[in-house]
C-alpha cells in the first residue's frame, strides 16, 4: 500500500482538514502519479458540503491533477517512470457498454467512478481525489501531458477544460457563430478561451461588472452585464449558443431569451435547486437546453493535445494546501482569478 497524505471533508459542516490513508498497491494495468498540482473546481465545494446530496465521507476532493508518474505495472504500455500525467473526473467506468465503447465513458451506462466521492468498481472502496500527495489509477483513465506547458495552469484543464471543450465541439462552434458564455469562474474562463479560439464571436454574460477587463482579454469581443435589463433586452435572439456556467440558483428563461433560431443553451452549471424554464421561451426560435458532463477519454487527450498546440492554459492562483478553506469561501464570493489550484508540494513538507 501507498501512504499517502491529504485534506479531507470529514461532513458537510466543517473545514477540511488532514488524513493520512493508503492507495492500493500498483496494480499490473496501475499508472502511480505523485501529485504535483490539483485544481479547485466548484464540485469539490459542492460535493464536500453535501450540497447535491448523497456526499460520502471522508472524502478527499480534487478532480483536476497533474503529476510525475513514479512507477507503472508490468502490463501498463502507455506510460513510464518520469512522465507528465492527468488524471481527471473519472478512474474508471465499465469498460464494454455502448457507451464506454464509443469512448463516451463519462456516460457509462452503469455509472463511471468518480475520482473521489465514489465506489470503485469493488461496490465497496471509496474513491479519494487530488488534494493528495499520490494517486493510483488504470492506465486507459490517465492521460499524457505535455511538459512544455506550465503544468499548474494545466491542471484545471482536467475539468474545467474538457467540461467547456466538449459541449462546445458538440454544438459545432466555429468563426462566425455568436457564443455566449455565462458566469466567469473557472468553467467560464476556459469557455471563453475556447470559444476564442475556434473563431466564434465571444460575449461574457457575468454578474460581477468587475470582469469586463479580464473577459476581453481572455477572448471575448463583448461583455454584457445580466443585472443590466436594457443592455440584455438588446441582445433577444442574438446567440447562435450559450454555454452556461453559473454555479448558483439561477433562471434559464433569461438567457435561452437571447437566443436565435435553433439556438442552444449548453448547460453545465449544477447548482442544486432546480431552475426556471418557461416553454415559451423554448418553443419561440425552436430553442433547445442542452446538457453536457465532462468529456471521455479519447476526447480530454484530444482537448490537451489541442492545448499543447494552441498553448491554452487556464488562469490561476496557486495556493497551499492549508489554505483551502478560506479559498472555497472565495470561490462563493466569486473572488478567484480564475481557478484556484494547490501545490501539492505544501502537503509534503
Ligand atoms: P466558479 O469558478 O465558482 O464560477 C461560477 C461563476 O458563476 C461565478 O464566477 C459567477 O460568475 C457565476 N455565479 C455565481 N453565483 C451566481 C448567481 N447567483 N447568479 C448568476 N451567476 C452566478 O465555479 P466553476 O468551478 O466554474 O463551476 C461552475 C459550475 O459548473 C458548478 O456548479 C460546478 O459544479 C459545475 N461543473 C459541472 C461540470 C459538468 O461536467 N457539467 C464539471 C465541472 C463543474 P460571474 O461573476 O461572471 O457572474
Ligand atoms: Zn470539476
Ligand atoms: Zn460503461
Amino acid at each position: 500500500m501507498i501512504a499517502t497524505k491529504s485534506y479531507a471533508a470529514f461532513n458537510a459542516t466543517t473545514p477540511l482538514a488532514p488524513y493520512n490513508f493508503e492507495r492500493r498497491d500498483v496494480g499490473e494495468h496501475d499508472v502511480h502519479v505523485e501529485i504535483l498540482y490539483s485544481g479547485v473546481c466548484h464540485s469539490d465545494l459542492h460535493q464536500a458540503r453535501d450540497e447535491w446530496g448523497g456526499s460520502m465521507y471522508p472524502m478527499v476532493p480534487g478532480h483536476e491533477i497533474v503529476g510525475k508518474v513514479v512507477s507503472v505495472g508490468s502490463k501498463v504500455t502507455k506510460f513510464k517512470a518520469g512522465d507528465i500525467a492527468g488524471v481527471g473526473v473519472l478512474v474508471d467506468s465499465c469498460r464494454t457498454c455502448k457507451h464506454c465503447q464509443k469512448d463516451l465513458e463519462n456516460y457509462c451506462v452503469e455509472g463511471m467512478t468518480g475520482t473521489y466521492n465514489s465506489y470503485e468498481r469493488d461496490g465497496k472502496t471509496l474513491t479519494q481525489g487530488g488534494y493528495s500527495t499520490d494517486i493510483v489509477v488504470n492506465e486507459r483513465y490517465v492521460l499524457k501531458v505535455s511538459p512544455t506547458l506550465d503544468l499548474k495552469a494545466v491542471a484545471p484543464l482536467l475539468c474545467a477544460g474538457i467540461t467547456t471543450y466538449s459541449p462546445l465541439v458538440y454544438a459545432g462552434v466555429k468563426a462566425g457563430m455568436k457564443v455566449g458564455i455565462v458566469g466567469l469562474g473557472g468553467l467560464g474562463h476556459m469557455g471563453v478561451k475556447f470559444a476564442a479560439s475556434f473563431g466564434a464571436e465571444v460575449t461574457v454574460l457575468s454578474t460581477s461588472p468587475n470582469k469586463e477587463v479580464d473577459a476581453k482579454r481572455l477572448g471575448a469581443t463583448k461583455f454584457l452585464l445580466t443585472t443590466d435589463k436594457d443592455a440584455m433586452a438588446a441582445h433577444a435572439n442574438y446567440f447562435d449558443v450559450i454555454l452556461d456556467a453559473i454555479s448558483a440558483k439561477h433562471d434559464f428563461t433569461q438567457y435561452l431569451d437571447l437566443l436565435d433560431l435553433d439556438g442552444k443553451l449548453l448547460v453545465v452549471g449544477l447548482p442544486s435547486e432546480q431552475p426556471k424554464v418557461s416553454p415559451f421561451s423554448l418553443i419561440t426560435n425552436r430553442r433547445s437546453i442542452i446538457g453536457s458532463m465532462i468529456g471521455g477519454m479519447k476526447e480530454t487527450q484530444e482537448m490537451l493535445d489541442y492545448c499543447a498546440e494552441k498553448n491554452i492554459v487556464s488562469d490561476i492562483e496557486l495556493i497551499d494546501m492549508q489554505n483551502i478553506n478560506e479559498a472555497y469561501e472565495r470561490m462563493l464570493k466569486g473572488d478567484v482569478k480564475y481557478r484556484f489550484v494547490i501545490d501539492i508540494a505544501s502537503l509534503r513538507k
